[in-house]
């Protein structure tokens, strides 16, 4: 899951290279490295973030004007120097950076071995570009072709960047399974694993598309796929901002994006959203409506807090479209034997539209028929082309690992389209649609007051920032939101967490409760409110610390709670997109008081590209 950059033109590649490897630190952290040519192939690595690794080179000799750099997620191999990339070949011409994981790399090591090569680390990675110099050497071929025929023997996913001591003009890149995006400036190229890095010097990309390779040679750029076949780069304007990509004057990432929900909620219903016009399209699903309507069955697959939102969508979609609906790990859901027709359609949710356990999912999901729709963020990513169809959440760049924005964009898109199929269906009298429409359209500003409480769970946080445990409790539409809030305050503050249905707690979690066990309750005015405030009673009955999330206005709970945070009220079935502000912010609050790198939390990385 690591971040890939490579630059080849007239400026000097390091400094190009180190930014946008910062800029895809959110995918992976634990050791950087550059390749620089310059006569010599000069390589910098550094276990660590990419701060240590400029620290490290910064004496160095860097003068280049082609390279390519790393930040990695491990997979194979601890991350220490020897194991950062780029990794060389034997000969010490060829370095490779890799996004991915070889499944067949031991099979090719021990070939390797058995002709005399040897390996310096432990990683799949520097098997891979030893595998290609052996191709290159002992065949009669160029390194592009070498390349490629490599990728036509290995086994797993890859995006790769490869330069070569005896041709400085020259960049190679491949894809499979990983992302890859090509910047095409005046006289340069970039390489990277989103465009965040390029789009500062250039808006004109090329998404590769799998089993692409892209031959950066004098100048010019061309376009293969592994069969041989030359093919037109299909070039993309890439409409993002340089600010969208920054702090912004916040500390972190991670608390501007909590605070930009309120626009990207927006972003996300605009144009798709008009109440007083009764007005509600999802252009990229307007051709399957139909479809959705007569599905049998609705499965969304989905990992992490796209799950979350998955199991909100679930409520939503059965409440008011009457299908019957499954949530599914897409991981799970890969490695059994699931029953999926082509009268099944899918809803496949991820932020980046690069989890590779998802793409799984939906591949199998394809070959049986089904219909599939995305919900994505990145735009132009490999689930969104992977998909019959789909809506983007519009939310803008999410830097931060712990995902804020994207969870609320996705259960505001999963709710227009159960709205749009309900309202076609027949399956939601008028006036229901119609008000529905409308507190849809109230939510940024109802998001906005919730963000307005931000000092009040500071004051909560320092109170229980010190607890090993947290109990967090909802019923309803509230029970995904409670499972959200443990695992975001788990993610960051390392703080363990579990997210029950407040009535399962009495079946065995109860058992946990004492006065050290702070209980966080989703108990908004809703249905199930009277029974919520029963389970409210039951934990003070047993000396737990209740901090409670209610709807404004509340009377009952701020009797028996110990602390109250009153959010604006809506629908019960929009009610996460409000209750779940709060449970950001306290999980923000309690990680920074305990000194946890919010944004880039240890072992994570926000773009789960390995199974
Ligand atoms: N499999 C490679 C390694 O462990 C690359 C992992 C990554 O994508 O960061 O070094």
């Amino acid at each position: 899951m690591c971040g890939i950059v490579g630059y080849i033109g007239k400026k000097e590649a390091y400094p190009v290279i180190v930014k946008g490897l910062q800029r895809l630190e959110y995918r992976g952290y634990d050791s950087a490295g550059v390749a620089l040519l310059n006569g010599d192939l000069n390589i910098y690595k550094k276990k660590g973030k990419v701060v240590d690794l400029h620290e490290f080179a910064k004496d160095k000799d860097l003068s280049s004007t082609v390279g390519i750099g790393h930040t990695r997620w491990a997979t194979h191999g601890e991350p220490n120097d020897v194991n950062a990339h780029p990794h060389t070949s034997q000969s010490g011409k060829l370095a490779m950076i890799h996004n991915g994981i070889i499944e067949n790399y031991a099979a090719l090591k021990t070939d390797l071995l058995k002709k005399g090569y040897s390996f310096q680390s432990d990683t799949d990675s520097e098997v891979f570009i030893n595998f290609i110099e052996d191709i290159y050497i002992n065949t009669d071929v160029d390194l592009a072709e070498a390349v490629r025929l490599a990728l036509t023997k290995v086994v797993g996913a890859y995006a790769i960047a490869i330069i070569s001591l005896d041709d400085p003009t020259l960049m190679i890149a491949a894809r499979k399974g990983s992302p890859l995006v090509v910047g095409i400036g005046k006289d340069e190229f970039f390489l990277a694993s989103d465009a965040t890095p390029i789009i500062e010097y250039t808006n004109e990309v090329v998404y590769l598309d799998d089993q692409e390779i892209a031959i950066i040679k004098d100048n010019s750029l061309t376009i293969k796929n592994i069969e041989d076949v030359e093919l037109k780069p299909y070039i993309q304007t890439v409409d993002m901002e340089l600010e969208a990509i920054e702090k912004g004057g916040y500390d972190h990432f991670m608390l501007k994006e909590i605070f930009e929900q309120p626009k990207s909620i927006g972003d996300c219903l605009r144009g798709r959203l008009k109440s007083n016009e009764g007005k509600l399209v999802l252009g990229g699903i307007n051709d399957y409506v139909n479809k959705i309507m007569n599905a049998d069955r609705i499965l969304i697959v989905a990992c992490g807090t796209s799950w979350h939102a998955g199991l909100v969508a679930e409520y939503i979609f059965e409440e008011f479209c009457r299908i019957p609906v499954e949530v599914e790990y897409a991981s799970e859901f890969r490695y059994r034997n699931p029953v999926v027709s082509e009268k099944d359609v899918v809803i496949a949710i991820s932020q980046s539209g690069e989890t590779a356990d998802t793409l799984a999912a939906i591949s199998l999901a394809k070959s049986r028929g089904a219909t599939i729709l995305g919900v994505c963020n990145v735009v132009g990513s490999s689930i969104a082309r992977a998909t019959h169809a789909g809506s983007y959440t519009h939310a803008g760049p999410e830097i931060g690992v712990a995902s804020t924005k994207a969870f609320t964009a996705q259960i505001s898109v999963l709710t227009m389209m159960a709205l749009m199929i309900a309202q076609k269906k027949g399956t939601l009298s008028e006036r229901d649609y119609h008000n529905l429409l409308v507190e849809l359209e109230s939510i940024p500003d109802k998001v906005a007051k919730a963000l307005d409480l931000n000092a009040q769970i500071e004051y909560i946080s320092e109170i229980y920032k010190d607890a090993t445990n947290f109990l967090y409790l909802g019923r309803g539409y509230n029970f995904p939101v409670a499972l959200e809030g443990a695992l975001k305050l788990k993610e960051i503050s390392y703080i363990h967490a579990e997210g029950y249905p407040a009535a399962e707690m009495k079946h065995g979690p109860i058992a946990l409760i004492d006065e050290n066990m702070p209980v966080v309750f989703i108990a908004t005015h809703d249905s199930s409110y009277e029974k919520i405030v029963s389970n409210i009673q039951e934990v003070k009955a047993r000396k737990g610390q209740v901090i409670a999330i209610v709807s404004e206005g509340d009377t009952e709970i701020p009797k028996m709670a110990d602390h109250v945070i009153e959010v604006p009220h809506t629908h019960d079935a929009l009610m996460p997109l409000i209750a779940v502000i709060p449970q950001q912010l306290l999980s923000y609050h309690i990680a920074v008081m305990r000194g946890c790198n919010v944004d880039q939390p240890r072992n994570l990385a926000k773009s789960v590209t390995v199974e």
